[in-house]
């Protein structure tokens, strides 16, 4: 969707889509799943600039950090910016394609090359900043055994029970190294 920033006038330039967006990557977090995209908002005038104010709301699906299940997540997010057309922008304009870059500051601001505004790309970036990082089932999510494998969410295995109490483990150490000690296992 390309707005025409120089076309605004008092009015807001508006919009309402519900979109389709394959499944994103970013720093190796996938998504394996993502709903539409409901995302609306508006542009509107502010003296020589321009203010998005933009909501977005959607569900993605990643692999859980600690059980490799799906991990569902709903996002709904709120989009302010401030956007400044760069002078010598608006006088290339009338050259066939002026490049479109995205500089996003942290403090909102984004700076155009021309008066021609795809949002889009904007979009994209924020789904992307979105993915989680470590994400999780839920937040008590038990994981899988380290050693067998098993999802302990749904089942308990044998292996946690034969794992040494940290406190005592100083003293079995101990024990395996005694000449006479029982075999030098530390426990049975
Ligand atoms: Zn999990
Ligand atoms: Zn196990």
């Amino acid at each position: 969707m390309r707005i025409r920033l120089d076309q605004i006038g008092d009015q807001p330039y508006t919009w309402n889509q519900t979109l389709e967006i394959p499944a994103l990557e970013q720093e190796g977090q996938v998504l394996s799943r993502l709903s539409p995209v409901v995302w609306r908002g508006e542009i509107r005038r502010v003296v020589s600039d321009f203010l998005l104010h933009a909501h977005l709301s959607y569900e993605q699906t990643s692999t859980c950090s600690r059980c490799l299940g799906p991990a569902v997540s709903s996002v709904e997010e709120t989009l302010e910016l401030l956007i400044k057309i760069e002078e010598e922008a608006v006088e290339k304009e009338d050259d066939e394609e002026v490049e479109i870059e995205l500089t996003q500051d942290d403090m909102g601001l984004l700076s155009l090359t021309s008066a021609e505004f795809d949002v889009e790309p904007l979009l994209i970036e924020q789904l992307q900043l979105n993915i989680p990082m470590r994400p999780l089932c839920r937040p008590d999510c038990r994981g899988l055994c380290p050693q067998c494998g098993t999802d302990l969410n749904q089942a308990a295995c044998e292996c946690g029970r034969r794992e040494v109490d940290p406190r005592w483990a100083g003293l079995a150490a101990l024990k395996n190294r005694l000449p006479d000690g029982p075999g030098g296992t530390a426990d049975d």
